[in-house]
C-alpha cells in the first residue's frame, strides 16, 4: 500500500509531467468509485492540471477551482500512460484523458474496488471530512508537542501510528521502521511514553524524509506500480538487525505483520503469536 513517501514522489512526478495539460474527456468506468456526483467528471473537460499534491496517504489533483481527491486503499495506483487505456481494461477506475494523447489512469489491481474519487470545489478539500479528519501530517514532523498530543491515547502504537485520524500519512510498512528507529515496542501504549520517548519518536519520523530523498534519486520521471521501498525491518524476519545483529522477529496478524529488533524495542522479549490469538479472540 502506497504510504507518505510513495504517494509524495508518485504527487512529485505527475505534478511535474502534466502541469498545464489540458483535459479532452473524463470518465470512470470502475463501478462506484465516484463518491461525489456534483460537479459531474466531465466538468474537467477542457480544464488544465494546475498541480498534484498529496494530503496524508492521498494524492490530489487539482485543474483550477476543481480538484480530484482520490484514495488509492491497498491496491490503487495513480499513473500517466502515453497512450490510452482499452475501456475493456478491467483494471481501470478513473480515466482522464489529456489532448496530447496522453492518460492520466486511476487503476486497481486485485477483485475488490475499493479505491475512490470525489471531484470537490478545489477550496473545499481541506473541508471534505477525510481530510478534516486527519491528524497532524507525519512528515514533515508536527512539533513535538502536536505530536505528543496526537499519540496520547491508550492503544499499541503500531495501530495508533497507522490511524489516520491521530497522525496522517504511515502505513504497516513505515509503522515498522519508525518505531525501529525509535528503538519503540510496538506494543507499548502511546500514553504510556515517558518525555524521552516521545522524543525518540519524534526524531524517528525522518525515515520518511530519508524514503522521499532516496525515491528522488532513485526513481526517473516515471513512478513504476511498485515502488522498491528502501526498508531495514518490515518484513525482513530473520535477518539480523541492520543496526544490532540481532534477528529480526515478527508479530502476524490476519492481514498484516509487525516486525522488530527484540534486543532494541521489546527488552529482549520475542512476542509470541500466543498474543495475537488472545488478541483476536
Ligand atoms: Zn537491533
Amino acid at each position: 500500500m502506497p504510504e507518505l513517501p510513495e504517494v509524495e514522489i508518485v504527487a512529485r512526478r505527475l505534478d511535474a509531467a502534466l502541469a498545464g495539460a489540458g483535459v479532452e474527456s473524463a470518465l470512470a468506468p470502475g463501478m462506484n468509485v465516484m463518491k461525489t456526483f456534483d460537479p459531474p467528471l466531465e466538468a474537467l473537460v477542457g480544464r488544465q492540471v494546475s498541480a498534484v499534491r498529496r494530503v496524508g496517504k492521498m494524492p490530489v489533483v487539482e485543474f483550477g477551482d476543481l480538484a480530484l481527491l482520490i484514495h488509492l486503499m491497498s491496491a490503487g495506483r495513480l499513473r500517466v500512460f502515453g497512450k490510452r487505456a482499452s475501456l475493456k481494461d478491467k483494471v481501470s477506475r478513473v480515466l482522464i484523458r489529456l489532448g496530447d494523447g496522453r492518460e492520466l489512469r486511476l487503476r486497481e489491481f486485485g477483485t475488490k474496488q475499493r479505491a475512490w474519487a470525489k471531484l470537490l470545489p478545489a477550496e473545499a478539500v481541506a473541508e471534505d471530512e477525510m481530510v478534516a479528519g486527519l491528524g497532524p501530517e507525519a512528515w514533515p514532523p508536527p512539533p513535538l508537542a502536536d505530536l505528543a498530543a496526537a499519540i496520547d491515547k491508550p492503544r499499541h502504537l503500531h495501530p495508533l501510528l497507522r490511524h489516520q485520524k491521530d497522525i496522517a500519512g504511515i502505513g504497516r510498512s513505515w509503522v515498522d521502521e519508525i518505531l525501529w528507529e525509535a528503538r519503540l515496542s510496538p506494543f507499548k501504549k502511546g500514553s504510556e511514553l515517558n518525555s524521552d520517548e516521545i522524543g525518540r519518536l519524534h526524531a524517528a519520523l525522518h525515515v520518511l524524509g530519508d524514503a522521499i530523498d532516496h525515491y528522488e534519486e532513485t526513481i526517473g520521471p516515471e513512478v513504476p506500480d511498485k515502488v522498491p521501498m528502501p526498508l531495514q525491518v518490515h518484513k525482513r524476519e530473520g535477518e539480523p538487525c541492520p543496526r544490532c545483529g540481532t534477528t529480526i522477529e515478527a508479530v502476524y496478524f490476519s492481514e498484516h505483520q509487525t516486525n522488530y529488533c527484540p534486543k532494541e524495542q521489546t527488552g529482549g522479549k520475542v512476542l509470541k503469536d500466543r498474543r495475537l490469538s488472545k488478541l483476536l479472540k
